[in-house]
């Protein structure tokens, strides 16, 4: 698993890329059960805290974490094979993007997204589109 990330320490989204090989389910609010099929995910986040997008990343990098955000869930069960980030920017803009990208879907309603308003969800299921140059990113993992 690639683990060396070219990462800044300042606040911004980000755009991780989750291959999931096995089926994956987990408890979600009201009771519900969010189940996840194989496949190629991407979750779109924003660090705004100390360390910023570098300790962000670098956390979702980890797998031994208690799952503390839906996407905790994917990235234990997953690989995470890419990484883009966005200097500023917001994850809201970046799940547009990633939402336009031919076979993008929703699977699951408020997955990701439990503190914006704003947006269907801010993970989306879709195939080897889903990559950070297909919406303009770098890819902020090395091999
Ligand atoms: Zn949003």
């Amino acid at each position: 698993m690639r683990t060396e990330i070219d990462c800044p320490a300042s606040p911004g989204a980000y755009l991780l890329v989750i291959d999931l090989d096995r089926p994956l389910t987990f408890p979600i609010a009201g009771g519900r059960i969010a189940a996840l099929p194989p496949g190629r995910y991407a979750y779109c986040g924003s660090a705004r805290g100390l360390g910023g997008l570098a300790a962000r990343v670098a956390r979702h990098l980890r797998h031994d974490k208690l799952a503390h955000w839906h996407v905790d869930h994917l990235t234990r069960a997953g690989r995470i094979v890419a990484v883009g980030i966005l200097s500023d920017g917001r994850e809201c803009a970046l799940f547009d993007a990633v939402s336009q990208l031919s076979g993008a879907e929703i699977p699951v309603p408020g997955l990701g997204s439990s503190d914006c308003a704003r947006c269907a969800a801010h993970l989306a299921a879709g195939g080897p589109a889903f990559l950070p140059r297909a919406i303009g990113l770098t890819d902020a993992l090395a091999a």
